[in-house]
């Protein structure tokens, strides 16, 4: 691997500040698992990294009834999957920390690697496109809320500017009678990348859905909401025609390619089964909230 500079701020403004010095020279370090496999393979070579993981700003999870949940986004994913306040608030984002990699990689993998790296298949990003969740961005000139659904520019790019550093992920606390899924298919048992991956988030009124958000991973060149799909449930009673129609929908909205992993008609299909399942399944939890 290349020669480059660590440094450990503890702080964010000194991580911006050293980031903002090194210009598109730097990169942000935190678990690594993404990074160094790219610096090892020469695909980023930065000549400084700054580690995040000793900012203690951007290692909380805080969640208040009114203003919903702080997420730092170098909490490493271990910590989302044994925190009661993620289990019983965002069951779906915390599956979806829950499948990256293995347990050793989720010791150091965190939800703001997982958005930073911007990959179409990231198992974080449909949850947080499902929970409308804001992404808080420091920067040499001061900090900016990008909403996750603007946050990706293609696969692996995103809104950051040199210099800036995504500190907290910032997602509303869920309605009564809401819950989320995220379901995902992969060619192997585990420690696999998606072939499809979908998110969804479900708030009912008495049997009627009242608001809901459907996204996609793995199937376009970036995560992406579903919008026609979800709004095919509203007013209606989620049963197995509904959540069937939200299905094909959402197939709809896919544009996966063919690769080595699967063909484009059946990742396609997949997205179909898969949306009906996390649809009736993020209802059936709504349910005994
Ligand atoms: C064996 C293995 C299995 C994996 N399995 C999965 C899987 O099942 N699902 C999945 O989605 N991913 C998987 N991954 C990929 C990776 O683990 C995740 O994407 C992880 O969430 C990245 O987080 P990190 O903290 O390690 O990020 P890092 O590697 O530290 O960073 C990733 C990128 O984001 C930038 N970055 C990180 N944090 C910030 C920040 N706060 N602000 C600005 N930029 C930032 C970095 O500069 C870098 O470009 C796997 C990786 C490995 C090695």
């Amino acid at each position: 691997m290349h020669a480059f500079s660590y440094e450990a701020p503890t702080t964010v403004d000194q991580a911006v500040k050293l980031l903002a010095a090194a210009g598109d020279n730097a990169r942000v370090f935190c678990g690594g698992t993404d990074l160094l496999i790219q610096m090892r393979n020469g695909v980023r070579k930065p000549l400084v990294l700054v580690d995040v993981k000793g900012i203690a700003e951007m290692r909380g999870i805080s969640y208040d009834a009114k203003s919903g949940l702080r997420l730092g986004a170098a909490v490493p994913c271990i910590e989302i999957h044994e925190s009661e306040v993620m289990h019983k608030h965002y069951p779906g984002l915390t599956e979806g920390a829950h499948l990256i990699g293995s347990l050793q990689i989720q010791s150091r993998a965190s939800v703001g690697g997982n958005l930073c790296n911007s990959s179409p298949a990231a198992d974080t990003s449909p949850s947080l496109l499902a929970l409308s969740a804001i992404a808080r961005i420091a920067g040499p000139s001061g900090t900016r809320e990008v909403a996750v659904e603007k946050f990706f520019t293609g696969p692996g790019a995103n809104v950051l500017k040199p210099g800036e550093l995504v500190v907290e992920i910032l997602i509303p606390a869920p309605a009564a009678h809401s819950s989320d899924r995220y379901i995902r298919m992969i060619p192997r048992n585990e420690m696999d990348i998606a072939i499809v991956g979908a998110g969804v988030s479900v708030t009912l009124d008495g049997d009627k859905v009242k608001a809901a958000r459907i996204a996609l991973a793995a199937v376009a060149p970036t995560p992406l909401l579903a919008p026609k799909a979800a709004e095919s449930l509203i007013g209606k009673k989620l049963d197995e025609t509904t959540a069937a129609r939200a299905g094909e929908l959402a197939s709809e909205a896919s544009s996966p390619i063919d690769d080595m992993r699967g063909t484009a008609e059946y990742r396609r299909h997949i997205v179909g089964v898969l949306t009906r399942r996390a649809v009736s399944i993020a209802a059936e939890r709504a349910r005994k909230t």
